[in-house]
């Protein structure tokens, strides 16, 4: 039976065409409508209709003329979009951080809070969404969507907490309880913390342009975010990366999600404080926790306790999926003179031996946020969701 496809089948099309060009102009930077043309394969006059249409949303802009030596200047076309952003959330133990970044993913902006005694509830997190986006509204900015990191298992489809022991969060319905504060005009997700951490580090962090590479969130948690042929690897339910939970740590340490032997309870946050008998302050995040711990004195010892058991972990890690380069992140940065080391030398007495490069994060506790705030634009450079 024919189908009458007419108009829905020219929105698919124009969407896809603009989103094609979009990713050309994402990667490359700066391109003539020529250029964008004979790379997208499309024709020169409907790429330069998408660019008009982009242009009065205030999506791209154009460069002043360059002479190409020979016939009519091209005028390189580059996204501009400040005023199109995309914003991300982290929600971790003792800070929210947000972090949103335009349309071309560059970081606009970065604020991290200090969360009080009972870790943050949800209550707080919408307060700060609401908080924020009336911010960016009353600046004339368009929010393009919200991605939300948390630090545990996501149901990514639904939107949904599984669990995140630390957060003391069971079962939530995040994406449903922010969509309902905010209404439709903002998509909402929710994802890993690990993994908009590794997605950040693979963008602007020290793994770019690294293909296979394992990044180690150094929070109160400890998760991974596995990036493999340029991809993160989600498993079959979405639930891979939950390297803290490895019972490769010590039988006596309960972990907060209720085992005995997790590795996060041998070498995160809570290890460390037990080790050095250092307190956190109230407020303190853990990368400044750590800092402080480094200048402390006597606390070598208990850092290469962290480090002998980080190291034992990541060489099983390296074994089984063969990064190129492991990333260590937030508090295990400031202690990396002690745990790189520690953690080089594992690797190389490994079977698979040397080979994986061992980095510190320099993106700090950005990292999650900002990787959260990228995949907010994912449907904008998908296709599923068009500016004009
Ligand atoms: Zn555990």
């Amino acid at each position: 039976m024919p189908v009458d496809a007419g108009p829905s089948a020219t929105d698919e099309v124009r969407r896809r065409n603009t989103a094609v060009v979009m990713r050309l102009l994402r990667d490359s930077g700066a391109l003539s409508r020529s250029d964008l043309a004979r790379r997208s394969g499309l024709a020169k006059a409907t790429v330069g209709t998408i660019i008009g249409q982009l242009q009065q949303v205030g999506a791209v802009s154009e460069r002043a003329s360059e002479s190409t030596g020979r016939g009519r200047p091209s005028t390189p076309v580059v996204l501009a979009g400040e005023s199109l952003v995309a914003l991300g959330l982290e929600v971790n133990v003792d800070y929210v951080a947000t972090t949103t970044v335009d349309l071309a993913g560059r970081e606009l902006s970065f604020e991290e809070r200090p969360v009080g005694g009972d870790g943050p509830q949800l209550a707080d997190v919408l307060r700060l969404v609401r908080d924020e986006v009336a911010r960016l509204e009353a600046g004339g900015t368009t929010l393009l969507g919200l991605t939300v990191a948390v630090p545990g298992l996501i149901d990514r489809t639904r939107g949904r907490v599984v669990e995140a022991p630390n957060l003391g969060w069971v079962d939530l319905d995040l994406a449903g309880a922010l969509s309902a504060e905010l209404g439709d005009r903002v998509p909402v997700a929710v994802d890993n913390d690990a993994n908009c951490a590794a997605r950040a580090e693979s963008l602007h962090g020290v793994a770019a342009g690294v293909n296979d590479f394992v990044y180690l969130t150094g929070t109160v948690g400890l998760g991974a975010g596995i990036v493999s042929g340029g991809q993160i690897v989600r498993g079959s339910r979405g639930l891979a990366g939950e390297v803290g939970h490895q019972r490769v740590g010590d039988e006596r340490h309960a972990c907060a999600c209720g085992r005995t032997g997790c590795w996060e309870a041998k070498v995160g946050l809570r290890a460390l404080v037990r080790a050095t008998g250092i307190p956190l302050e109230p407020g303190e995040d853990p990368v400044s926790y750590a800092e402080r711990v480094v200048k402390a004195p006597d606390t070598l010892p208990a850092i290469a306790e962290i480090g002998a058991s980080l190291a034992r972990g990541v060489a099983q890690l390296a074994a089984t999926l063969d990064p190129a380069m492991i990333v260590l992140g937030g508090s295990f940065v400031p202690l990396g003179e002690v745990l790189v080391p520690a953690v080089e030398e594992a690797l190389a007495r490994g079977f698979t031996g040397p080979g994986c490069t061992v980095a510190l994060s320099t993106l700090g506790l950005h990292a999650a946020s900002v990787g959260a705030a990228v995949d907010a634009l994912d449907d904008v450079y998908a296709g599923r969701r068009t500016l004009i």
